[in-house]
């Protein structure tokens, strides 16, 4: 648990010598459990006070970056047990297990649409990221298949093995993609750690049993290998979101070093729709990596769309730039339907808006993120703003019609803006897949 302004005070000299620039040592160790001051400001801190106060300073779950170069990702470094405390930080890794005794042609097919599993939703690039190749055949057989993942996919990957000589020629033949390593066990843990500090690799842990984890890992500290993810393995979804929580729980509430590393979920599911759910759910409490075997586009947008809502800063709504946007080959005479600059709203309305194929203006207001309803509960898309918006944005200027479109949520409003605009107002439908009926209509 990370100290208070009071229990770093106590590690302090306690002399107000003000050197560190602060008036008293009460007021640099508030500071110091802000994080907004360095501890090297204070020359007289004690080496032990000061061992205590860096170990403290560092991230509860340790912050991993798994592949290399451009296709790199990180996890961890997460702070809080619940979002809505503050944020949650790096978005938990997709990642495909892949086996060795698919064909050849198989493989490559299905890494060739992995690799095409790219989305964009409300205005952000959703994609996968890893992909995990399993030993299920003979070594030679592994190897094979290694050689077409790197030729096949620039993913991270992992290589998934209990053949510590098969990992390792797999390993010097794709090093330079920083393969994450499956697993160390209580019967392997100093030969993979071995290969894993040689090689300078993030290694996954695994036992059934957290107090047995919390003790592999300490073994592989005291090894030198410190780039860890945990796994307590495939268990029924109660059991593994148990552990999950008190992994997150353990390394945060009881600054528990040994378990403070990210964790992986693997989904054992033949069913689509129970593997989505399942990864859903682990994305939600508390996975820094999960791992699946579905490909199909479908199931993946949905885990992809979940991780995104997920991990958006709560206190950060996704917004877009407060301007008229074009949708089309517009024109003077084309119509202006009027919303938020909540990206959702944004988006949803833009999306009818190319179904429908008709041409048309999107003024998107400016309402700091909030989505129609709330913003106009909190006064921020009324008649005032709209008509600040109208002006702002020139909209007289490029359109030679008088009509304003605006979402039929708001149509209380309407009396009021037609006054203060000077637009003709015309309510449009609630929802935003009344959109194409409506524009259709109106032209
Ligand atoms: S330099 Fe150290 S001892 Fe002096 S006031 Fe600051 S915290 Fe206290």
């Amino acid at each position: 648990m990370a100290l208070s302004g009071l229990d770093i005070y106590k590690l302090l000299p306690k002399t107000n010598c003000r050197q560190c620039g602060f008036a008293t040592c009460l007021a640099f160790a508030m500071q110091l459990a802000k994080k907004t001051v360095a501890i090297e400001k204070c020359p007289f801190i004690s080496p032990e006070a000061k061992s205590i106060l860096e170990a403290q300073a560092l991230p509860a779950i340790k912050l991993i970056t798994l592949g290399s170069q451009e296709s790199k990702f990180d996890i961890g470094n997460e702070t809080v047990m619940f979002r809505h405390e503050e944020k949650f930080r790096n978005p938990a890794g997709v990642g495909f297990i892949i086996e060795d005794g698919l064909s050849d042609t198989e493989i490559r097919e299905r890494l060739r649409k992995i690799n095409q599993l790219k989305f964009e939703r409300v205005g952000q690039q959703l994609s996968v990221n890893l992909v995990a190749l399993k030993q299920n055949k003979d070594a030679s057989r592994y190897l094979e298949a290694v050689k077409l993942l790197l030729d096949n996919t620039t993913l991270p990957m992992m290589l998934m093995s209990k053949d510590l000589a098969a990992l390792k020629q797999a390993v010097i033949i794709s090093q330079e993609r920083k393969p994450l390593l499956y697993s160390a066990q209580q019967e392997n843990f100093a030969q993979i750690g071995a290969l894993a500090k040689e090689f300078q690799l993030p290694l996954v842990v695994m036992a059934q049993d957290i107090d047995q984890l919390r003790r592999l890992t300490k073994e592989l500290n005291g090894l030198g290998v410190n780039e860890l993810i945990l796994d307590t393995g495939i268990k029924p979804l109660a059991d593994k979101i148990w552990d999950l929580t008190q992994l997150r729980r353990q390394a945060l509430k009881r600054s528990n070093r040994a378990l403070g590393y990210p964790t992986l979920a693997i989904v054992e599911q033949t069913d689509p729709y129970l593997e989505a759910m399942e990864a859903g759910a682990y994305i939600a409490k508390y996975a820094g990596l999960v791992l699946i075997k579905g490909w199909s586009s479908w199931e993946v947008l949905s885990i992809l769309t979940l991780r995104q809502n997920i991990y958006t800063d709560p206190q950060k709504p996704l917004q877009i730039d407060p301007k008229l946007y074009s949708v089309g080959q517009v024109n003077r005479d084309s119509p202006v339907l009027v919303t938020t600059n909540f990206s959702l709203s944004y988006y949803t309305v833009l999306g009818e808006v190319e179904a429908s194929k008709i041409p048309a203006y999107i003024l998107s207001v400016d309402t700091q993120g909030m989505s129609v309803l709330t913003a106009w509960a909190a006064e921020k898309f009324n008649a005032e703003a709209i008509t600040k918006s109208l002006e702002t944005c020139g909209v007289k200027e490029v359109i030679r019609h008088k009509d304003l479109i605006i979402p039929g949520y708001v149509a209380m409003i309407s009396g009021d803006l037609q006054d203060q605009s000077g637009f003709r107002i015309i309510v449009g439908p609630k929802e935003a897949a009344g959109i194409p009926a409506f524009l259709k209509k109106l032209n």
